[in-house]
């Protein structure tokens, strides 16, 4: 620990000591007269000399004298014990005075490109953040680019293959950039497995129970779509929805493109046949962005207005919830209907959306890619421990070697 120590001085013998405490007298004015023979030393006799011969040149009175003496004389005492080493501070070896460490928030530095992150540096004492780049830095755009909301809307529901369904999907939509919003709905109530499973995705989601009684309804995943839009519109979510199945296959291509729909996108969707021997096409025909035909190959469906698959079509969220700006002819709520027949699901919901081919944009323009696969390839007949868990381990167990 630091200690101060001070020498005594020699000039200094007039101590009184009270209470243990050293008082320090100041000198009395006859100290260093130059009669008080009992008070004079070498130095004293020089410094009278000295202001005797300024005093006598310039024939000044002896009280200057005395005064000039006095101040020569403290100054000089002064200097010497300055240049004295009269005391010192005993620093323990230990202790190290490090200034404080400062650190770049690793966001700014994921944002910078390198050579900027190189143009920095950090005044650890004042912890200021001084810019070698400035100009760089100025011109630096960060990634904010305003992109469209995407909401996609998967019905589910408990069976052997759900889990590893949804986590294909979720890892999907992880990779695609946000915002994108996942609406996930079950049957109420929505089962605490798949809401861990949505937590763990990573991807920003709502996780709803459809609350229309399970006995009267026909087509489940219908009423599901229809309480995601009925979310949709009391919440006036903007964005682009997007039914997107649970058993589906979903390129990244196909989100990146859904983001350059403004009213309402179509594209080709393959398929396998009935017979599970052959890919088929199901969506537009385009010239560039317009629509002038359509892929269909099932007979029985050719009475369709607009042969397009649940999973080959996006629409603006706005046209649900603000029927004026896109021309509604009612302001009915467009939703999904249970009482048509197998296969005009689609056609029946985007005909309240859109009134002819004309209001359609064919997406990418020239409609020439497939960007998702609906296989048909959901089994229903395999079991699955029930909540997704094994209730004991495997009975058989082999030892390493
Ligand atoms: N689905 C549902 N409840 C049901 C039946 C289906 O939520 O009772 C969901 C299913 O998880 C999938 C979508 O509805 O996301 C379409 O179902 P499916 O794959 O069986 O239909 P298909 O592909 O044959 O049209
Ligand atoms: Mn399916």
């Amino acid at each position: 620990m630091a200690s101060f120590r001070r020498t005594l001085s020699p000039a200094f013998h007039d101590r009184h000591h009270h209470n243990g405490v050293v008082s320090i007298s100041s000198p009395s004015h006859k100290l260093f007269s130059p009669n008080n023979s009992k008070y004079t030393f070498p130095l004293q006799s020089l410094f009278t000399r000295v202001a005797g011969a300024f005093s006598r040149r310039y024939g000044r009175k002896s009280q200057f004298r005395k005064t000039l003496f006095r101040c020569l004389l403290f100054f000089f005492v002064g200097f010497l014990l300055g240049m004295f080493p009269f005391s010192h501070v005993a620093v323990d070896e230990d202790i190290k005075i490090t200034p404080p460490r400062a650190t770049i928030n690793n966001n700014i530095k994921a944002q910078l490109p390198p050579e900027d992150v190189t143009g920095f540096t950090i005044d650890p004492l004042s912890l200021t953040v001084e810019n070698h780049n400035s100009e760089a830095v100025t011109n630096f755009r960060f990634d904010f680019v305003p992109r469209k909301q995407l909401i996609v809307v998967t019905p589910t529901y408990n069976r052997a293959f759900q889990a590893y369904f949804l986590n294909r999907l979720g890892q999907v939509l992880r990779l695609v950039p946000p915002p994108v919003l996942w609406i996930v709905v079950e049957m109420y109530p929505a089962s605490t497995e798949t809401a861990e499973l949505l937590r763990k995705t990573g991807v920003m989601y709502r996780h709803l129970g459809c609350t229309k009684s399970y006995t009267d309804v026909k087509d489940r995943e219908v009423h599901q779509r229809n309480t995601a839009l009925e979310h949709i519109e009391n919440h006036r979510l903007n964005g682009i929805v997007y039914f997107a199945d649970d058993d589906n296959i979903y390129s990244l291509e196909l989100f990146e493109t859904m983001r350059h729909i403004s009213g309402f996108g179509t594209w080709p969707v393959a398929m396998l046949a009935p017979s599970k021997n052959k890919v088929i096409l199901e969506g537009p025909v385009c010239n560039g962005s317009q629509v002038i035909g359509w892929h269909t190959n099932e007979t029985s469906k050719k009475f369709r207005r607009f042969h397009v698959d649940m999973s080959g079509y996006a629409f603006n969220s706005t046209t649900l919830w603000d029927p004026k700006t896109w021309r509604r002819p009612t302001s009915n709520p467009i939703r999904q209907l249970d009482t048509v027949k197998e296969g005009f699901q689609e056609t029946t919901f985007i005909e309240q959306l859109v009134e002819d081919e004309s209001h359609m944009e064919g997406s990418p323009p020239g409609c020439s890619k497939v960007m998702n696969w609906h296989l048909h390839l959901d089994s229903h007949n395999v079991v699955y421990p029930k909540g997704w868990l094994l209730p004991k381990n495997l009975d058989a167990v082999i030892p390493a070697k």
